[in-house]
């Protein structure tokens, strides 16, 4: 991050601009929506400058802005479209000490403005750091649909009542408050009776908020998905803004974090590989703990929480301390890794069945009923296979599996650094520790990619022809 993004506090403050044409405009603009105390030099300002001096909205100064003409200034504009004039006013106003800015001049300028969506006192600003004015004005002509014009009307109201609601504890209950006056009661009141019934709808929401009793502590199970914040649910998002603390694994990405509420207490609870069981046995301790100071929290696992998540290890806990909960699937790394593959899971005629499998559990590497997969066309998606992967092909293979059949690993699936690799049975642990694969990966054993599938089939109907 080149430019880190400040609301600057401009009431009353000095901002001077030089320049009277189409630049200095649509900066001025932006600058009447302060209240700033503004200063324009222009030696000739267009009518829409001139009519705002007239107003008295700003000051006008027909002449060629002069050394000491910014004196106390927070910020200057040098909005003169002019390279050596731009130069000469910006030195002039950096000498006084002010911030400055050089219109479509990124490298001399000590700020630059974003692009804004305005619902005061609610403010986004959309930074690209100069590199694509395009998509801030597609983000914010997206934000403009999205946020209710009656926004900011609620939040000047809902200002002016923040002392009163400091009679209500601290933390969750004050923040279920305002999100029901935000995203319940006060759109709703507003709509119907107006501002001032939106005054007295806080009183009385405020009431019912002194009485209610607070809520019991709970567990969200949520499954992260594979990676990519994209392939979240709804419920999860939601969960994420709301969570009081998010107690997550190794293969949540920090893209997804970055999701949870910003005051979340965020726990990293991450194992690698063989985790052992006392581990688990902390990270039940903690959920417990947690749920019964009364937290909501979310319990974010990768991709399904039922999937090799070790899921009711975790519910049991939450039952033996009568905490409730309640579980948000997610997106598996075997529904990703196929989607990478452009392949399906099942296909008639092909695979009528589909099996998840680990590569290892408790005791080491897994056994699995090693007969029935080395049938032709049987299709598996192996979880935690990497180690074991010499371990599985020596099983298939003694029990009559094909060494041509196709094995392919997924590693990062949906993520940006994915990677593909398609091997046979035969090959799989030579190709593996050739590939070099650090992240988590899925094996499909019986599942080529489709591309390579396609190929094969091609060649096929050659060696047939
Ligand atoms: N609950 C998870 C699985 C946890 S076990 C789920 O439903 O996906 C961890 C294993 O999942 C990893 O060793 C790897 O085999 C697989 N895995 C998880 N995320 C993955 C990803 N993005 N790409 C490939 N495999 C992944």
């Amino acid at each position: 991050m080149k430019h880190f993004p400040i609301f600057v506090a401009l009431e009353g403050r000095r901002v001077v601009l030089s320049g009277g044409g189409d630049a200095a405009v649509a900066k001025l603009r932006l600058l009447l929506k302060t209240q700033a105390r503004l200063t324009v030099f222009a030696p000739q300002a267009c009518a829409e400058i001139m009519a705002w001096a007239n107003e008295g909205r700003l000051t006008l100064v027909q002449r060629k802005m002069a050394p000491g003409d910014t004196t106390c200034a927070t910020l200057f504009y040098a909005a003169d479209e002019d390279e050596a004039e731009d130069a000469r006013t910006a030195s002039i106003a950096r000498a006084d000490g002010a911030l400055v800015n050089i219109v479509d001049n990124l490298a001399d300028s000590q700020f630059i403005t974003p692009a804004i969506v305005d619902r005061d006192p609610v403010v986004v600003a959309i930074g690209t750091e100069g590199a694509a004015p395009v998509l801030a004005r597609a983000i914010k002509a997206d934000l403009e649909t999205q946020l209710p014009a009656t926004l900011g009307t609620l939040a000047r109201i809902g200002k002016t009542f923040r002392k009163a609601v400091d009679v209500l504890p601290m933390g969750r209950r004050r923040r279920d408050f305002w999100r029901s006056f935000y995203f319940g009661a006060g759109p709703r009141t507003l709509e119907q009776g107006g501002e001032a019934a939106v005054q007295d709808g806080l009183d009385t929401l405020l009431e019912t908020f002194k009485t209610q009793a607070d809520r019991a502590g709970h567990v969200a199970f949520v499954g992260a998905g594979p990676g990519d914040p994209e392939l979240l649910t709804l419920k999860a998002r939601k969960a994420l803004d709301e969570a009081d603390v998010v107690i997550h694994d190794r293969l949540v990405t920090p893209e997804i974090l970055e999701l949870a509420r910003r005051e979340a207490i965020v726990i990293n609870v991450g194992k690698r590989g063989f985790g052992t069981s006392t581990a688990q046995e902390e990270i039940n301790r903690l959920i417990v703990e947690h749920a019964l100071r009364g937290a909501q929290i979310v319990r974010l696992k990768g991709g399904d929480p039922s999937v090799f998540g070790r899921l009711d290890e975790e519910t049991e806990a939450c039952d033996a301390a009568r905490i409730g909960w309640h579980v948000v699937p997610g997106i598996t790394a075997a529904s990703a890794s196929a989607a990478a593959l452009g392949q399906s899971l099942t296909r008639r005629g092909r695979n009528s069945s589909i099996r998840m499998l680990t590569g290892h559990d408790m005791q080491g590497f897994a056994d699995h009923d090693w007969r029935t997969l080395a049938q032709p066309g049987e299709v598996a998606a192996i979880y935690m296979a990497k180690a074991s992967a010499r371990y599985i092909q020596g099983r298939l293979i003694m029990h009559g599996a094909d060494r041509a059949t196709p094995v392919t690993l997924v590693e990062n699936a949906s993520r940006p650094d994915q990677r593909i690799l398609a091997t046979t049975l035969d090959r799989l642990p030579d190709d593996l520790s050739k590939a070099g694969l650090n992240g988590p990966a899925l094996t499909f054993y019986g599942l080529a990619p489709h591309a390579a599938e396609a190929a094969l089939d091609v060649t096929k109907a050659q060696e047939l022809a």
